[in-house]
């Protein structure tokens, strides 16, 4: 297993091509820049954590290929057990970092792609599946962070791939030869892009046979010649660049995952490390299953990062002298329960997991796709009611520049200090976070991230099982289900 600083260092050995605000990054130090150092620490905590003695059943297990001591965010999911472990681990570092640590992506594109691909094989007599467990064979061994890398920019909505004016807006296959394939095109709001050393490519959906050269899985390093990553931009980000840390709330770790556009231009990939080229007929499979293991996690890292804003909150109130109003304690009470409402969603869709033909669990689809839709709606009446407690001053707070200011600091020290026993100036900070924390990208994250509601909603009519609801209500009612079967 990498340590956290050995994980650092391999970031620095990448020749990696970042531009952010128009302006190329030298790929060295890229880590190091203020907009993308925080996302970094985040990611970093995956790998400290795991040689934290009172962490090492949650952040670590055994590769079921070779049988050593492996990262758990490299692992497949052998039990329902493990699928429990993965959201108790989330919950446990979102509690730390306060945001995304990123590295559930890839780790998730590849339980999926391990199912899949044995999957496929046995009904297309393909030879995928030994080449994927070779690629994670090898990513466990070097304990990489991988970005697992779906979303296409999808051009107008209304068309299949093949239907685009421009046939790039769907990363597909341009050319195969002997050696390998060639992709182009690009994809979209990639978490961790930048901190990670590979990428896994996975279709965006489902599609038919016009559309196979878009059915591509494969596996390659962020740094492939002719690849160009473009980050991107996220509310009051300036302060990260022009301000100190109290304004930026959660200086050390960020808000949400630091998201990139990544485009490829014709870059090769040996067949070696492609798992689907033109299986149309598994790319649904595989968006799906991806899908639903990364729904299932929002319970667990925004139940985390839900406990930080309860907590932030509370503290705010506190200050201020207000903590012991009812209708204080009631907010919170009510955030508590939104908060364990997310948890159990992840809880149950883990504890009902089943073995996949390849031997790895799966979730329960549908209590999966139930977690994330509770999270597009819950988040925002948590982070609403922070901001009830929180007050109009999260809107209005002075800077930290102004609180150090030797002219007006003695202004801000004096009229922002609420109970005595704090600091102003730890008012201000626990403010800032509440404010940060509440916001911006973090709101926008927890309705798209993992895929937008609608995306949810689609599964139930297909999961849920309604025929099977309406003829057992119309057993009930006496009514005989035969009858009508037929008519239908
Ligand atoms: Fe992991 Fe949550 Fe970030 Fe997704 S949003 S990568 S599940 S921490
Ligand atoms: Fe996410």
């Amino acid at each position: 297993m990498k340590t956290g600083q050995e994980y650092r260092d391999s970031l620095r050995e990448r020749n990696m091509t970042v531009y952010f605000k128009g302006e190329l990054l030298d790929s060295k130090t890229l880590i190091d820049h203020p907009f993308i150092k925080g996302h970094v620490n985040s990611a970093a905590m995956t790998y400290e954590l795991a040689f934290d003695p009172q962490y090492e059943d949650l952040m670590t297990t055994t590769s079921s290929f070779t049988g050593k001591k492996i990262n758990r965010f490299t692992c497949l999911h052998m039990s329902t057990d493990d699928l429990l472990k993965k959201v108790r681990m989330q919950r446990m570092i979102s509690q730390k970092t306060g945001t995304c640590y990123q590295r559930c992506v890839g780790w998730d594109a590849a339980n999926a792609t391990y199912s899949v691909t044995f999957e496929m094989d046995k009904a297309l007599g393909t030879d995928y599946h030994k080449r994927f467990v070779d690629f994670l064979t090898k990513w466990q061994e070097e304990d990489w962070m991988v970005d697992g890398a779906m979303t296409d920019p999808k051009g107008d909505r209304s068309k299949r791939p093949c239907d685009q004016d421009d046939p790039d807006l769907f990363v597909h296959v341009s050319k195969k030869d002997d050696k390998g394939i060639y992709l182009r095109g690009a994809k979209m709001h990639m978490t961790g892009m930048v901190n990670s050393n590979y990428m896994l490519v996975m279709p965006t959906s489902g599609y038919d046979e016009e559309n196979a050269d878009y059915a591509v899985c494969c596996g390659l390093p962020v740094d492939a010649e002719g690849i160009t990553h473009i980050f991107g931009r996220q509310t009051n980000d300036n302060r990260k660049q022009y301000d100190g840390e109290i304004d930026q709330g959660n200086a050390k770790y960020g808000v949400v995952g630091g998201e990139c556009l990544t485009v490829f231009e014709d870059v090769f990939v040996p067949w070696e490390n492609v798992f689907m080229c033109g299986e149309y007929q598994y790319s649904g499979m595989l968006v799906e299953r991806f899908a639903c293991y990364h729904r299932q996690n929002y319970g667990g890292c925004k139940g985390g990062v839900s406990d930080i804003v309860i907590g932030a909150a509370a503290v705010v109130a506190d200050m201020g002298g207000y903590a012991k109003a009812a209708h204080i304690k009631d907010k919170l009470n009510e955030m508590i329960h939104l908060t364990e409402t997310l948890w159990a969603c992840s809880v149950a869709c883990s504890a009902e997991g089943k073995p996949t033909a390849a031997g790895n669990y799966y979730v329960d689809p549908l209590l999966a796709n139930v977690g994330k839709h509770n999270v597009t709606k819950l988040i925002y009446d948590i982070d609403r009611l922070a901001q009830d407690i929180g007050g109009g001053i999260l809107a209005t707070l002075p800077s930290e520049a102004d609180l150090r200011s030797p002219v007006i600091g003695k202004y801000v020290e004096k009229f922002l200090k609420g109970v005595s026993a704090y600091s102003t100036e730890d008012r201000m900070r626990m403010v800032r976070l509440v404010e940060v924390m509440t916001g911006g990208v973090a709101l926008v994250e927890s309705m798209h991230g993992a895929g937008s509601p609608q995306a949810q909603k689609v599964m139930y009519s297909k999961l849920s099982g309604l025929e099977a609801k309406k003829r057992a209500a119309m057993l009930i009612a006496g009514v005989d289900p035969d009858k009508y079967a037929a008519k239908k």
